[in-house]
């Protein structure tokens, strides 16, 4: 691979705390160093890329992506997920195990690296499951998990409910060093529940589901990773409440880490008004006062990470009534520009926005991504942050097209993606043969 000096941008890594003009020299799939701009104009025998007037950032890494395979190819396979990750500006996406079978085995992790081995775009970062075949009821095999490659466990999709399996499954993850990335809903509470319970649900006629459903999920498992000494990781989290319980829990000293998900930040309650099935999501969207509670999340650095929660599905799944209607939305392609929109409004500081899509994912799950510092890998991001464009089906790679950002002007593209030093994206689309 030919060295590249990604010139003349503007170079932000919340990691290191660059903030400012740099050239960046990638050599052997790393990044070799980072100086000032000019520094590397003698360099002989090197690609040029030219960044004026771009951000360049690491690539981002998300913490929570479901791929469809093994079992629902028609609605993503590895391989699209990982060509939209790099087409949003996502070079590691973590695949969350609610496949069909589940991935609570050695030979489902292997068929998936494999899978995006073959595809050549994203690095793939399986989690494994938290049960066996996500039941609740027996421990996966975490060594052997952990083996073959996955870094982090989780049942998402659904709830841990049994608390004593719980207790365990974090007292073995723990000799493993590697966090239980939680589903946060008490059913017995949340009932079947498809959007949130407030005078609004009532209004429209929809069984409502209470942000409580998800506080007192959230309490427990602050509870067992106090007594178990255990890595919690907060999926998805949605309500004010749960913020502030975390919030204290990491006061405590508590090895707890959480995620939002952009369409939580973005949409709230109020989205759901025309019935539109691409605004249901689990958990669901929430009233104002929750969002703002996400902000000030946001804002004091209680929420880690921003996280896509990208889950493709198929037009059976979402033409039918809201009731009935499957929940998920694609995330992968809009999670960086609705992150730079909330940047540019002034909502986030453009530190703020790296740390929450590169280095917090990254530390959260113990991962060596997220930053250019030298010696790492070469896993970047050149992105136009003022570049205006529309998000329609003809720009979703995914197989699937459900999401309620189809229609919204969008600002901030990617121009340039590189994985361990590779181009993946060039000029704003994928290059042509990913595997070369
Ligand atoms: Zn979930």
């Amino acid at each position: 691979m030919q060295p590249v000096v990604i010139e003349g941008g503007h170079v932000i890594d919340a990691a290191t705390g660059l903030d400012g003009n740099f050239d960046v020299l990638v050599r052997h799939g790393l990044v070799e160093a980072i100086e000032a701009p000019g520094a590397f104009r003698s360099a002989g025998d090197v690609r040029r890329v030219d960044a004026s007037g771009k951000w360049v950032m690491p690539g981002c890494v998300d913490l929570h992506v479901h791929l469809r395979e093994p079992g629902e190819e028609w609605k993503e396979t590895v391989q699209t997920g990982a060509e939209a990750a790099v087409l949003g500006g996502y070079t590691a996406i973590c695949c969350m195990p609610n496949t069909k079978p589940a991935n609570d085995s050695a030979e489902i992790t292997r068929y998936i690296l494999e899978k995006a081995r073959a595809a050549g775009a994203a690095r793939v970062l399986p989690i494994g499951a938290v049960s066996m075949e996500r039941k609740g009821k027996n421990l996966a095999p975490y060594s052997e998990l952990a083996k073959a490659g996955c870094v982090a466990f989780s049942d998402d999709g659904d709830p841990v409910a049994d608390a004593g399996l719980m207790r365990r499954a974090l007292e073995w993850c723990l000799m493993l060093g590697l966090p239980i990335a939680c589903h946060e809903e008490d059913r017995n509470l949340s009932c079947g529940g498809c959007m949130n319970e407030s005078p609004l649900s009532l209004r429209m006629g929809l069984k409502g589901f209470p942000g409580v459903a998800e506080d007192v999920m959230i309490a427990r498992d602050i509870e067992l990773a106090r007594f178990t000494k255990g890595k919690v990781h907060i999926c998805h989290v949605s309500t004010a409440r749960g913020v502030d319980l975390i919030r204290r829990a990491k006061n405590d000293g508590i090895e707890i880490t959480c995620e939002v998900a952009p369409h939580h930040l973005l949409l709230n309650e109020e989205s759901v008004v025309g019935y539109d099935t691409n605004c249901k999501m689990m958990p669901p969207l929430k009233a104002s006062e929750d969002v703002k509670g996400l902000f000030a999340g946001l804002a004091d650095g209680t929420i880690d990470a921003i996280a896509s929660d990208h889950a493709p599905h198929d037009r059976d799944s979402k033409q039918v009534e809201f009731s009935r209607a499957t929940v998920g939305i694609l995330g992968l392609q809009t999670s960086l520009p609705l992150a730079v929109e909330m940047c540019l409004a002034g909502a986030i500081s453009r530190t703020r926005m790296v740390d929450l899509l590169c280095s917090g994912p990254a530390r959260a799950f113990g991962l060596p991504y997220g930053t250019l510092r030298p010696g790492s890998a070469a896993d970047v991001v050149v992105l136009d942050p003022r570049r205006e464009w529309l998000f329609s089906e003809e720009s979703i790679r995914s197989k699937s097209k459900n999401s309620p950002f189809l229609g919204r002007k969008l600002v901030g593209a990617t121009q340039h993606v590189f994985v361990g030093g590779k181009q993946v994206v060039a000029d704003g689309g994928l290059v042509a043969d990913l595997l070369k």
